[in-house]
């Protein structure tokens, strides 16, 4: 008997929440319903054409993966495509449209990475294997035209260049990269991969990470096939292993990887690994393999800092095609300040609520989207952060601010703080002036007054507040 739409579309929800990261799961396979299952043809109804754009960019493969485990190999993907939800008069306006990426897909049998669980006894024996027929793994993306360039990793986007345009004969052998995650690591790995590949087609270059390896291993040696393992390794120009650290709890791997390793780098061939530690601080790993690594270059990725992440941000959307307001763009690389992987994931969620919604991308949905994106303590704005604020920007001590004095700066300068105060907190205006001395409320209202009569005849006022209100709602969630 034929499953059941809603049990084949929940077994395809089971496999996919594994691979996916939890965030973008919520945001691209939540909102997906499966609508019908016409033989081998699963129809899943997406909200807006944005969205279906964005799974056959991102994750056609794996819906077609996925499909294939659930509904056998013959499994076919189809969109109905939201283009009006309709009302109580008129039914929803829907597009159905085939996968198209899918189609494009193959079952490439000398995907190697993908060739554990397979159950051809050895399968880095093929037959007629040439070197030239070893797929890099490498995802096209990560070049280094999209690896944006800043302090936090300029030592290492560098060596990767000198690295890629002379692999193997350079002092950078090997180069380790290494840092906390989602600070591009393996973007820029894949970047020198994609470098040599594009400009030395003929060089053999391969991708795999850490625990692939290991895999690959431990398949082979219970095949008896470590030398095939260890021969295929050696055939390789520009070796790219990610994620070193997982070499840790491998002993054995080690072995395969120290030969391998010796191979190469006498033969002058490449070797490039991440980490998430320095050399010097990895454990588990053979010293002998450590004492390796340091012959060449170990260079460190760092958080980027508030200008970098803007600058991430923009040619992000640049090459998306996308656009938002400026201060949205702040608002994300003010608030998002842990590492790159997030600050891209807030940034597709931010796409993908403006799509569901139906509405533009501005401050107000950015500041949704974050409260329950990232797990930054939601900052409670207090009088006394705004006082702060006004008191760095127009660089005066805060004693002078509440001073009684009839100076012009310092009295338009606290006129400005209440003003904030009042539209930024949920202080009462009592309150408000006991946090100026102990004013009343009446001297609040005035002010505000003031303010807003001001901001409307003189020019550069009316800059200055406009500027720190900006600053006082980047901090606001
Ligand atoms: P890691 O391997 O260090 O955990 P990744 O290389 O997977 O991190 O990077 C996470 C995401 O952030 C990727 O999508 C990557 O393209 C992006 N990224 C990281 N650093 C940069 C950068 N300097 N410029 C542009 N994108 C970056
Ligand atoms: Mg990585």
């Amino acid at each position: 008997m034929p499953k059941a739409l809603d049990k084949v579309w929940s077994e395809c929800l089971d496999i996919i929440k594994d691979i996916v990261e939890w965030q973008h799961f919520k945001t691209w396979f939540e909102p997906i319903r499966a609508v019908e299952l016409k033989g081998n043809v699963l129809v899943i109804q997406v909200p807006s054409q944005f969205f279906y754009e964005y799974l056959e960019e991102h994750y056609v493969n794996l819906l077609a993966k996925t499909l294939r485990r659930v509904l056998g190999k013959d499994a076919q993907l189809e969109y109905r495509i939201m283009v009006d939800s309709g009302n109580h008069q008129n039914k929803p306006l829907t597009m159905d449209v085939p996968a198209q990426g899918y189609k494009t897909f193959s079952n490439n049998e000398m995907d190697f990475p993908l060739v554990i669980n397979n159950p051809v006894k050895n399968p880095f024996v093929i037959p007629g294997l040439k070197k030239m027929q070893i797929d890099p793994q490498l995802n096209p993306i990560y070049t280094f035209e999209t690896f944006i360039e800043g302090d936090c990793n300029r030592v290492a986007r560098r060596a990767g260049k000198t690295v890629a345009e002379k692999p193997g004969a350079n002092s950078f052998n090997p180069l380790v990269i290494y840092g906390g995650v989602g600070l591009g690591k393996t973007h820029l790995a894949q970047a020198i991969g994609n470098e040599v590949k594009r400009s030395q087609a003929s060089k053999v270059v391969l991708y795999v990470s850490s625990e692939k390896f290991i895999n690959q291993f431990v398949d082979h040696s219970r095949n008896n096939a470590i030398n095939d393992f260890i021969h295929f390794y050696q055939l390789i120009d520009v070796l790219i292993i990610d994620d070193v650290q997982f070499f840790n709890r491998a002993e054995k791997s080690q072995d395969a990887f120290f030969a391998i390793f010796n191979h190469l780098h006498q033969s002058g061939k490449q070797l490039i690994l991440t980490s998430d530690k320095a050399p010097k601080d990895m454990e588990g790993v053979q010293e002998r393999l450590l004492s390796r690594f340091r012959w060449g270059l170990s260079a460190d990725v760092l958080i980027p800092d508030y200008d970098t992440r803007i600058e991430i941000l923009e040619r992000k959307m640049k090459n998306d095609g996308l656009d938002m307001p400026k201060e949205v763009v702040k608002y994300l690389a003010y608030n998002i300040n842990s590492n790159v992987r997030e600050l891209e994931g807030a940034l597709i969620s931010l796409l993908a609520q403006s799509s569901l919604n139906r509405r533009d991308i501005d401050l107000e949905l950015a500041k949704r989207v974050l409260r329950n994106f990232v797990k930054t303590s939601s900052k409670e704005i207090t009088i006394e952060v705004i006082q702060k604020m006004v008191c760095d920007y127009f660089d005066i001590s805060y004693d002078k601010l509440l001073q009684k004095t009839r100076k012009r700066e310092i009295v338009q300068a606290r006129q400005i703080t209440m003003f904030l105060a009042k539209a930024f907190t949920k202080n009462s205006l009592k309150t408000i002036g006991e946090h100026f001395g102990g004013r009343d409320h009446t001297t609040v209202i005035h002010s505000c007054q003031t303010v807003k009569d001001l901001m409307d005849t003189d020019h550069s006022f009316r800059e200055n507040v406009i500027e720190l209100q900006q600053k006082v709602q980047l901090v606001a969630m």
